[in-house]
């Protein structure tokens, strides 16, 4: 059976245009996704041999290791939620709840990649546009400190450089495309421009930019330190003051360097100086398939999208403070629910070392680290392979992702559901 129109949730692009192949209880071809997306489908198949649920690493029900898990989240005095950008908005939504109920903490993957451009979103506002615009509008295109090319193999040729749009007409030929980066990474050979760019000087090359586009002269010796020439930054200034539509799409080169959300902050700021001149957006480069869709969640329930504290009864936003690495690091939090994430082989080994340490919970599609550290596993089914949900692209778009196989085991949806009301029955007592 072949099933049009599906969507790939592995990373940030969203693709709603792929054509799955189904036999049986399998996918066996994919059409019109990336390597990534083929993977992700394709591997995508029941775990096998894995029971539902795992209570120290013994086979349980459902059933048991739901009151487990509630019983070593209710007992908890300080317990961390964390994860979250892989999994649908429905799951993300009952994750603040739970948060919210227990008094927690709760911190997705954005503080550890696109953190910094929520922070300087919160100071001082974010001037972006969608996907659709820029593939109608934008004749420039400047990617900073991301690798479009390797990392959202289909963004380039679906939204940013290649496609006919109302107003680009000619495709990439009505197009320029500027790559800045500290080194020639794939995505330099989709460009027409690339300036590289000395390691953490992403800061003061911005701030030169915004000196310029606001008519301020400049000394040579005032930008020497960035690895760009005076002449090379002008002529960038030029292009963008000159052009009809520009967006800056920005990556983790920006956000998890030396600066951080200075970084980002002088980017914005960039853009909104050159909106005097001509129209230009901003767009983050987010990774994982819904993790523009968790900030979107937290910002509605808490006003924040990252590093929440629920302990006063109200949420707190405190970057460093309620954060999930520092939170380990501290040894503050005393239990942890970890949706969709495995952060035992992704934070740093300290942080890692203290989810061995205090009782863990942990929902995952497949076996990892910490599902192997965790007092509870879960194994759940994926959404958009075989669950519905909703996830936001990374221009805040959201796209309803569709289920295209059977499983065996519940959604992140129905596991946290359960909790909550175990959780909620358990501190009624
Ligand atoms: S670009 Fe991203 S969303 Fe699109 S098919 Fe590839 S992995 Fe999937």
């Amino acid at each position: 059976m072949q099933i049009d129109h599906v969507v790939c949730a592995f990373c940030g692009c969203v693709c709603d245009d792929i054509r799955v192949t189904v036999e049986g209880d399998r996918i066996t071809q994919v059409k019109n996704a990336c390597a990534l997306g083929r993977t992700w489908f394709l591997s995508h198949s029941e775990p096998s041999g894995l029971p539902v649920a795992r209570i120290g690493g013994k086979p349980a029900s459902l059933g048991q290791g739901i009151d487990e898990a509630a019983r070593c989240l209710a007992r908890a005095r300080y317990p961390l939620l964390y994860g979250l950008s892989s999994t649908s908005c429905e799951a993300q939504r009952l994750s603040v709840a739970l948060a919210d109920l227990l008094g927690a903490c709760v911190d997705c993957c954005t503080s550890v990649c696109h953190g910094p451009s929520g922070m300087a979103m919160q100071g001082v506002g974010e001037p972006t546009c969608t996907l659709g615009e820029v593939k109608n509008r934008a004749d420039l295109v400047i990617f900073w400190g991301c690798n479009p090319g390797e990392s959202h193999p289909r963004h380039m040729a679906r939204y940013s450089v290649m496609p006919k749009g109302m107003f680009v007409p000619e495709g990439r030929k009505g197009r320029t495309v500027v790559l800045v980066d500290v080194r020639a990474t794939a995505s330099a050979r989709a460009a027409d421009l690339f300036l590289q760019i000395r390691p953490g000087k992403d800061f003061e090359a911005l701030w030169a930019l915004q000196a310029l586009a606001n008519g301020v002269a400049l000394e040579r010796e005032a930008v020497a330190d960035t690895g760009l020439t005076l002449e090379q930054l002008a002529d960038l200034a030029d292009r963008m003051m000159r052009c009809r539509f520009g967006v800056l799409f920005v990556g983790q080169g920006l956000t998890q360097t030396r600066g951080k959300h200075f970084n980002t902050t002088a980017a914005f700021l960039l853009t909104r100086a050159l909106n005097s001149h001509t129209k230009f957006a901003l767009m983050a480069m987010r990774g994982h398939g819904n993790v523009t869709g968790i900030d979107n969640v937290m910002g509605w329930q808490t006003g924040f999208p990252f590093a929440v504290n629920f302990s006063l009864g109200y949420p707190r936003f405190s970057p460093g403070e309620f954060t999930a690495v520092d939170l380990l690091i501290r040894r503050e939090a005393d239990a942890a629910l970890v949706v969709a994430s495995d952060p035992a082989s992704s934070l740093p080994a300290r942080a890692a070392r203290r989810l061995a340490e205090i009782p863990t919970i942990v929902l995952d599609t497949h076996e990892s680290e910490t599902t192997r550290i965790a007092r509870v596993a879960f194994i759940t089914s994926t959404a958009g392979i075989h669950a519905e949900g909703t996830v936001y692209r990374m221009d805040n778009i959201p796209i309803r992702l569709r289920k295209v196989l059977d499983s065996r085991f519940p959604s992140d949806e129905d596991v946290l559901g359960r909790l909550g009301a175990r959780v909620k029955e358990l501190r009624a007592c």
